[in-house]
């Protein structure tokens, strides 16, 4: 295997182009397609070796099949919108190609999170031998290998997860999402939910914050969310009694945040405006600057981990394993962001896994269910280094006491 199209010219599109070009030893065919041909043509421009590129509309399958038979790759990496999984996954089933993404199925017309309707593809790609592997980006993804690691090595029981994630740079814009900007806020808009002993606690949007002290970043104030990796964790990491999800937010961001849903500029349902239908969410994306417009001037990192308290060896221990990105770094290298570098590089290092044969399996996989140790080894070699600190109880005492 040594051939890959890649759907979606976006900001995390091009992260994942770009570095298939600088790893040409493995992606000996790059293909890169995308609703906007111009979006494709600037990043075939600045990758460091040549890539082909078409114009394509993810939405219609036939129209995927027909680029699949001609292009024939072995894997598509789908980086458009969660909008466009299903139908990428039928096309996959119809031309017998593996499959891989970083966020789950959302409908458009709900904002609604949740595996089942991906999950539902197991037998499927079971009986055409193919494996398509979900949630390969940094959150999901990374988070979840963090995960699977603990529990392979640094733990004998897992009890409690808390994902960490916080971005610590400036863009120096006066809002801006830094991925796309519909998926973003339909994700911080909607209520927050954590689960504990068995059941899903739900909470008002951004009701409940804590101060995390993230690594290399410092003391930050994070907002309990709900996010998509932790459906799966629950079912994969065996023992956990509670699993909760961590995002800092300026209080600048809070504050457009607040203006914009007041006003319901981020609505998903239609408004009746000039005889025709609009819907403020999409009519805002388009106000706001595209999350690849952002890296020229983006100073501060990222750092994103995962807080694991259980038992080894029968005492009770807690380990932060993480990851820090630094946003000029990732421009230099690729001309990105660190959000989107952070999203991007996941998705080629599982392409590495499943071309080298680390990764293998008929049906639906998340990653936690897929080998944990060569993906962190091939992780660090591209760009995004982990570490782990075992943890005293007083280095996170706010987030243990909430
Ligand atoms: P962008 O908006 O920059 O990119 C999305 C790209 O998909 C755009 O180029 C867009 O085309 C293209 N696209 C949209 N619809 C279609 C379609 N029907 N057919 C073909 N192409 C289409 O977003 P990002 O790159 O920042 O993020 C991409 C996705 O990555 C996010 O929506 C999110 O779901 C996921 N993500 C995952 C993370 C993780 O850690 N797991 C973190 C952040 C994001 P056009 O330019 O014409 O609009």
């Amino acid at each position: 295997m040594d051939s890959v199209l890649i759907i979606g010219a976006g900001a995390a599109g091009a992260v994942v182009a770009k570095k298939c070009g600088l790893n040409r030893d493995i992606f000996k065919h790059i293909h890169l397609a995308s609703r906007t041909l111009s979006k494709c043509e600037k990043i075939q421009k600045e990758c460091a070796s040549p890539i082909t590129i078409s114009q394509l509309d993810a939405d219609d399958s036939t129209q995927t099949i027909a680029l699949i038979n001609r292009i024939k790759p072995h894997l598509v990496i789908n980086m458009a919108l969660p909008y466009q999984d299903l139908a990428i996954m039928d096309a996959c089933l119809a031309t017998g190609v593996h499959y891989m993404d970083t966020a789950n199925y959302e409908p458009k017309d709900v904002a609604k999170f949740e595996y089942s309707w991906q999950w539902a593809y197991q037998e499927r790609f079971r009986e055409k031998g193919l494996i398509a592997i979900l949630g390969c980006g940094f959150d999901p993804g990374v988070t979840n290998i963090f995960c699977a690691h603990a529990q392979e090595v640094l733990f004998d029981e897992i009890h409690t997860i808390d994902i960490i994630d916080c971005n610590d740079g400036n863009h120096g814009k006066a809002f801006a999402t830094n991925f796309n900007p519909e998926i973003n806020l339909r994700e911080v808009t909607q209520r927050g939910k954590y689960w504990k002993n068995g059941e899903w606690i739900d909470i008002d949007p951004l009701s409940i914050a804590c101060m995390i002290d993230y690594p290399e970043v410092g003391a930050r104030k994070s907002y309990l969310i709900y996010h998509e990796e932790e459906e799966s964790l629950v079912q994969n990491i065996k023992g956990l009694k509670q699993i909760r999800f961590w995002m800092t937010f300026s209080d600048n961001y809070i504050k457009h945040l607040d203006v914009l849903q007041n006003i319901g500029m981020t609505r998903i349902d239609p408004v009746r405006f000039q005889g025709i239908d609009i819907i403020p969410i999409e009519f805002l994306k388009a106000l706001l600057p595209e999350p690849s417009s952002l890296a020229e001037n983006y100073s501060g990192k990222t750092s994103i981990g995962c807080i694991i308290q259980g038992i080894k060896d029968g005492k009770q221990v807690r380990h932060l394993i993480y990851n820090v990105c630094d946003h000029a770094m990732c421009n230099k290298e690729v001309q990105a962001q660190a959000v989107s570098y952070t999203t991007g590089v996941p998705p080629v290092v599982g392409a590495i896994m499943l071309f080298q044969g680390h990764w293998q399996g008929n049906g639906v996989f998340n990653v936690e269910q897929l080998p944990a140790q060569p993906f962190l080894a091939e992780l660090t070699k591209q760009g995004l280094p982990w570490h782990i600190w075992e943890l005293k109880e007083a280095e996170q005492a706010a987030l243990f006491a909430v």
